[in-house]
């Protein structure tokens, strides 16, 4: 993959993007910033075809190479959902507390609370190199919410006997998914 050209990170969220952006420095990437393109509907039933989707998109607004990513939360005792589904799981305007309450839920008195995140960061160039790599952190769902910090469903997400929300963030930064996926692209570019 050809390196020298700059690189738009497809995302709005601003900790997503100094995180991609950090992986990218540390390579010698050029960053570049201040494009638009219209928001990106995750159509497709997988993450690899939501994160691809959104490179593509990008690539194509910007003629520029692009990096995306998607993450789900696959839960072994609902046959892996919320999965792709994740970010509206209890509904088209869902917030973070009612995707929760529905996990809880759904999972009731499950013994089985087996689960994980799963990111996928894709990397696509203009000329139609298409890459993904993907981070996984293993834990469990936990029977009710604990702690303050993080986001999304940290307070119920269990590594160990701590919740996500209850540990501080540069330990989770160091474990998780995204980091995972993030440095398993960092590998990928410096092998190419
Ligand atoms: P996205 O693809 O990064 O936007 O993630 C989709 C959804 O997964 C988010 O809306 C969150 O609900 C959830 N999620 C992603 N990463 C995390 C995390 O680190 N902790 C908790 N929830 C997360």
């Amino acid at each position: 993959m050809d390196l020298s050209q700059p690189v738009v990170v497809a995302s709005q969220n601003p900790d997503k993007i100094a995180e991609i952006e950090s992986v990218l420095a540390d390579l010698g990437v050029q960053i570049s910033k201040g494009h638009e393109w219209p928001e990106v509907e995750e159509t497709e039933d997988t993450l690899v075809g939501n994160a691809l989707l959104k490179a593509r998109t990008v690539v194509g607004h910007t003629g520029l190479p692009a990096i995306a990513d998607d993450t789900g939360l696959e839960v072994d005792a609902l046959s892996g959902a919320p999965g792709v589904h994740t970010a509206r799981y209890a509904g088209p305007d869902a917030r973070y507390e009612d995707n929760v309450a529905k996990l809880l839920q759904e999972l009731g008195e499950e013994t089985n609370r087996n689960a994980r995140f799963r990111t996928v960061v894709a990397m696509v160039t203009p000329d139609g190199y298409e890459l993904t790599v993907e981070g996984v952190l293993e834990g469990s769902i936990a029977h009710e919410r604990r702690g303050v910090g993080g986001f999304g469903y940290d307070p119920v997400f269990l590594v160990g006997d701590a919740t996500l929300a209850e540990v501080d963030i540069a330990a989770k930064q160091e474990i998780s998914h995204r980091a995972r996926a993030l440095r398993a692209l960092h590998n990928a570019l410096s092998n190419t």
